[in-house]
């Protein structure tokens, strides 16, 4: 009997070579390496088709008959063996660019033979390039392998033809070697005979050695379910501890406060169904007694500001102060001008503090919050250095969460004896089960509804041979007195290249739309914030019709009077950041129009996400979409969070209902038994510090 963490190399059909590549290729190392290296689909061999029912595009698929001919032709890098396969039904082309000499010697003419390959149709010839062969003798002799597993490979294991036949054979002896009982389940009896899961050596034997595909798909579900399963359970058990531990300020009602009076004598509009209903959550919590830790999900557009402002006043009229913290100086900015609009007249003091906010200021600033005089502080990544203390802060909303690391947010709650309650805001709608998992441990409330009267942004693509037409609606805009962003996207292996497309285009623009009779900005990272400033500036206050950028003002740009918003090769943003980008435009009474230009590569993914735009302007619905094109791991903002998103199985775009799941059953044995102390658990504690000793990011996220 050998053991689970026994080395490979000893393993019948491995060896020193193969051994070699196992490890440094793949890093199996041992054999229960080995065993948890799973194919993440299988070619189907049970079934033998007829030629006349092979479809180019199928995958690979199984034929049986004989050669009818065999021609090799051409020389050096030319040469070429072309066959020609009939199974009584049609016939079909076999062609071999590479090991010519071998299939040919290899090939016996009227012999009946095994093919397997990929079928594809040149000018209404059914052709195989590269089949696998097998005379029909030798594959009936031998044990059928109906579904070989396809397993992660690298150019090296490919070149050396280690296959998932030759996989499964290492497998086999794998299992053999270790008998029955080596493998240690994972999941406690209890959930294992809930959700009806095979138990881990089944599951895995399944995995590697399929009888039916029925096996295989009860093997994926337990793997999936299992790796959702700890992710949601490590955040229901820091939910539940900080549920239990961490107490929060409670806040109370009084008719003679400030938010009362706000709601009679301020409020400008009413309040949208969907900020009624984040309200009330927001009620619930800091009147609990507990610390609130919740998510607000809105569109760009859909109110989140006033959200805030509600809230902050609540803190104040409990005698507390609050602070809002944004991403970007400019958005910092804009935040105080609309918390001072909203606020103007009721005795709240806000103050701006950023990094280019003066010594002399600081100072001031300082003094008032120590003070309390300060009531509302608003700013940049400023606020968390360690000289800006408060005198009683009770509330800290944080703009566009994608921007803050869960460090920086750590950080916040430090600031007072016992942590303010964190209102986190986030303008970048994220797909449910994404949601789940990175913000699993806050509570999330979602604004989905604009307010009243918006009109919808028209989106149209256009190809740079249709440049005219743009040039034409904005030449029409700015004629009607409306200002355009011209948007350039950001590529982070060429910052040069990026600035050389940026200024040709600011050349090309203000070559079109000359001066003095257009007026025509530029902004981009690399600026000074001064420069930045004053260009922004310029643009807010209307007298330059045109803003040439890159993505810079992506986030919280308030132009109410811009219109239009072009996109420079916009096949290269991700649906998300496009989405953003469009929420620029819309903000006023005016119909606005978002011009995705299409570089002259567009590939299919490229033009399915620039579909997309034209057709929906729902953020969730494109984030979704956004999420199934590129996966969850490009998704904006998810690479910073640091918490698994990718798995070996499972995937947040297509597991949503395996996701949630793993999530009920994983939040309900939090609640029953937060400290894992049920003997029945116990194997569930000792697994969950198992993994934050592997992934130290589970341990901090907050
Ligand atoms: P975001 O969620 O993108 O931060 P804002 O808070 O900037 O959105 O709000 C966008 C615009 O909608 C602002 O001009 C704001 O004053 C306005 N607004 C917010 N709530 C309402 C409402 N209930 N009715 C009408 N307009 C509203
Ligand atoms: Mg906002």
């Amino acid at each position: 009997m050998s053991g689970l963490y026994d080395d490979i190399q000893f393993l019948p059909g491995v060896g020193p070579k193969r051994a070699d590549l196992l490890k440094t290729e793949l890093h199996i190392f041992t054999i229960y390496d080995l065993i948890n290296f799973i194919p993440f689909r299988y070619i189907d061999r049970s079934k033998f088709y007829t030629i006349t029912e092979l479809a180019p595009a199928q995958a690979a698929v199984q034929i049986r008959g004989r050669f009818l001919s065999k021609q090799s032709s051409g020389i050096g890098a030319k040469a070429h063996l072309k066959a020609l396969f009939t199974d009584g039904t049609g016939r079909i082309e076999l062609t071999w660019f590479k090991g010519i000499k071998w299939v040919d010697s290899s090939i016996k003419l009227g012999v009946e033979y095994v093919v397997f390959g990929k079928v594809a149709d040149f000018h209404g010839i059914l052709s195989m390039t590269h089949p696998e062969i097998e005379e029909f003798s030798k594959f009936n002799s031998r044990p059928q392998q109906d579904f070989i597993g396809v397993y992660p490979a690298t150019e090296k294991t490919r070149k050396a033809n280690l296959n998932g036949k030759i996989m499964r054979t290492i497998m086999e002896s794998a299992f053999a070697k270790l008998g029955q009982n080596a493998i240690i389940e994972t999941l406690p009896f209890h959930i294992l005979n809930e959700f009806q899961l095979p138990n881990l050596e089944t599951t895995l034997r399944s995995l590697h050695m399929p009888a039916d595909l029925n096996q295989v798909s009860k093997a994926q579900f337990r793997i999936k379910f299992e790796e959702l399963f700890w992710v949601q359970l490590s955040l229901a058990i820091r939910k539940q501890n900080n549920n239990r531990t961490v107490k929060g300020f409670q806040f109370f009602r009084n008719n003679d406060n400030i938010l009362p009076t706000f709601y009679k004598q301020k409020l400008p509009f009413p309040l949208t169904n969907a900020q009624i209903r984040v309200m009330s959550d927001i009620r619930r919590d800091v009147e609990s007694g507990k610390h609130m830790n919740r998510l607000i999900q809105g569109d760009v557009g859909s109110g989140k500001t006033l959200v805030a402002v509600l809230a902050m006043l609540m803190a104040i009229d409990n005698g507390y102060q609050a602070c809002l913290m944004a991403p970007t100086e400019i958005l910092a900015q804009q935040h105080a001008k609309s918390l001072q609009e909203f606020l103007d007249g009721l005795p709240v003091n806000v103050a701006l503090l950023t990094g280019s906010t003066t010594k002399k200021n600081r100072a001031e600033i300082a003094d008032g919050l120590q003070n309390g005089t300060i009531n509302i502080i608003v700013g940049t990544h400023a606020l968390l250095e360690d000289t800006v203390q408060f005198q009683n802060i009770g509330l800290c909303v944080i703009d566009e969460q994608h921007r803050f690391g869960v460090a920086q947010r750590a950080k916040l709650w430090t600031k007072n004896s016992t942590q303010p309650h964190v209102l986190v805001m986030t303008a970048t709608p994220i797909p449910r089960t994404l949601a789940m998992t990175l913000y699993g441990d806050l509570d999330v409330s979602i604004i989905d509804e604009l307010p009243p009267g918006r009109k919808p942004i028209r989106t149209a693509k256009l190809r740079n041979s249709q440049r005219q037409k743009m040039y034409e609606l904005m030449r029409e805009q700015i004629a009607q007195g409306r200002q355009v962003y011209i948007v350039y996207p950001l590529i982070q292996e060429s910052e040069r290249l990026d600035f050389k497309n940026l200024e040709e285009g600011y050349a090309t623009i203000t070559h079109a739309f000359p001066e003095p009779r257009y007026k025509t900005v530029i902004v981009h990272g690399k600026m000074k914030p001064a420069e930045k400033n004053l260009a922004m500036q310029k643009f807010a206050s209307g007298e330059a019709q045109i803003m040439v950028a890159t993505t810079v003002i992506e986030v919280g740009v308030n132009v109410p009077n811009a219109t239009v918003m072009v996109i420079e090769s916009a096949e290269r943003f991700g649906l998300s950041q496009l989405h953003q980008l469009r929420g620029r435009v819309g903000r006023g009474a005016d119909l606005s129009f978002c011009i995705l230009m299409a570089g002259d590569k567009l590939s299919k993914d490229g033009d399915a996400r620039l579909s997309a735009m034209v057709e929906t302007t729902d953020g969730f619905q494109l984030a979704e979409m956004d999420m199934k094109l590129r996966g969850p791991g490009d998704i904006e903002g998810t690479q910073q969070s640091g918490l698994p998103i990718s798995f070996k199985l499972a995937n947040l775009a297509r597991d949503g209902q395996i996701l949630t799941l793993a999530r009920n059953a994983a939040f309900y044995i939090a609640e029953k038994d937060p400290t894992l102390s049920l003997s029945e658990n116990a194997i569930l504690k000792k697994g969950l510090q198992e993994r934050s000793k592997q992934n130290v990011s589970w341990r901090e996220i907050s």
